[in-house]
């Protein structure tokens, strides 16, 4: 969650606004030429490595030849902290649902031999690597940042940058939290990582402590296009985002509507400049959507939202790769043998969840003239689902069960996205 609220996300308060770097090649000339003349505009010399798109592939590939120490290094960052901070709804809380997901991605990633995952947190305390990397090493971290902010500030003030005002407004973060997205970052590039997913999800303002907010949808935050990281980022990102958008709607928050935001000043993304590493905020969907609510159905809907990121970062890495071939549907929904009779009124269930994902594959989720935002996938069966299964049932000239899911539906629905389909 990171807009406006109650706890608030990354934004550190600044002496002066971010810049946008203009001209991020001519800039890193210019850091040579001033650490050569001995101008002592930061008490840090600071180095910029930005990963490249190319070097981050090889990497991939390099590992499926068995070179050593040579694993995509992944960090993982569950929103907000063990204790603190982050959305609410109900006795739901945002920064459970953001481990939850990060330890979905770790186990489906760490099975693939190319990664290397890294966990920031757990739902008590920090890592050991962070925990100890922060008791030792806070002083440095404040003296680098502070120096990654004066020489944004130095290059303004001769021109070599200008402004970029953000386009959302940022909740601020305090300052212990503030650096300590810092001290990720700076770990990060110490530490040869490749890419950052930080994980959250969204609240919007307005809304009653157990009303739903009126948005929904997911949104991928990146840095700004001038940033150094910014290239590589955008393009993980947008196979990440093409693998999510399948499945689930794009945040329709004014601003987020895009699915891809560009972003001046998320500390986590490399406000400064500061991070090597392509590095992403993925705002999952909104804390009060009812497949989070609904306690049969998060786990499912989380992990599924781990497993289609997973799919996303193999579209960037490896596009014919195996896993590819195998995975039929973007979707651990699917396959899903249906063995009852499902019809409106029935609550909530996994059948019908399922069924849901099943008629979005199929091309009749949502109905025709509405937006996924409209109908969302979310394991009650309501008007939405009502029409997309008669569209469904039209399409395959099935008579006879006219908005159930009868024996004709069932059997048809089997052949097609069961576990026992003919592929
Ligand atoms: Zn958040």
């Amino acid at each position: 969650m990171r807009n406006y609220l109650v706890t608030f996300f990354a934004v550190f308060i600044l002496s002066v606004p971010w810049f946008a770097l203009t001209y991020p090649d001519q800039m890193r000339d210019f850091l040579l030429v001033v650490s050569d003349t001995g101008d002592q505009f930061a008490s840090v010399i600071l180095s910029h490595n930005p990963k490249t798109v190319e070097q981050i592939q090889s990497k991939y590939i390099a590992s499926n030849i068995g070179i050593p120490n040579k694993k995509v290094r992944i960090l993982l960052v569950p929103g907000h902290e063990a204790n603190y901070g982050g959305a609410e709804y109900g006795s739901i809380k945002e920064r459970d649902l953001t481990l939850e997901l990060a330890k979905d991605l770790e186990r489906i990633m760490g099975a693939n031999s190319h990664y290397q995952v890294m966990v920031t947190r757990d739902d008590k305390t920090w890592s050991p690597t962070f925990d100890s990397y922060f008791k030792n090493n806070w002083q440095d971290i404040v003296t680098w940042t502070t120096a990654h902010r004066e020489e944004i500030s130095h290059l303004v003030s001769i021109g070599y940058v200008k402004p970029v005002v953000p386009t959302i407004i940022h909740n601020k973060a305090p300052t212990g939290v503030a650096y300590r997205l810092f001290g990720f970052t700076k770990w990060a590039n110490e530490n040869d990582v490749d890419i950052i997913i930080h994980i959250h999800f969204n609240d919007n303002p307005g809304h009653g402590i157990n009303t739903p907010g009126d948005y929904s949808g997911f949104s991928i935050y990146v840095p700004e296009k001038q940033y150094y990281n910014s290239t590589t980022t955008i393009a993980v990102a947008n196979t990440i985002f093409s693998r999510l958008s399948k499945l689930n709607p794009v945040s329709d928050l004014p601003g987020e509507s895009t699915g891809i935001v560009e972003e001046p000043d998320l500390i986590a993304i490399g406000a400064y400049n500061t991070s090597d590493a392509a590095s992403m905020l993925i705002e999952y969907g909104y804390i009060y959507e009812q497949q989070f609510v609904n306690t049969s159905l998060r786990a499912v809907s989380i992990n599924d939202l781990a497993f289609q990121t997973y799919l996303g970062l193999q579209d960037f890495f490896d596009k014919n790769n195996a896993v590819k071939s195998a995975v039929s549907f973007n979707t651990l929904l699917l396959p899903h043998e249906w063995r009852n009779l499902v019809s409106k009124n029935e609550g909530t269930s996994g059948e019908i969840y399922a069924l849901q994902t099943a008629l979005m594959l199929d091309g009749v989720y949502p109905p025709q003239n509405t937006k996924m935002n409209d109908c969302p996938r979310t394991g009650s069966f309501g008007p939405c689902t009502l029409k997309a299964l008669e569209a469904f049932q039209k399409k395959y000239g099935i008579d006879g069960e006219k908005g159930i899911v009868g024996p004709d539906t069932r059997s048809l629905l089997n052949e097609k996205y069961g576990t026992n389909r003919l592929i």
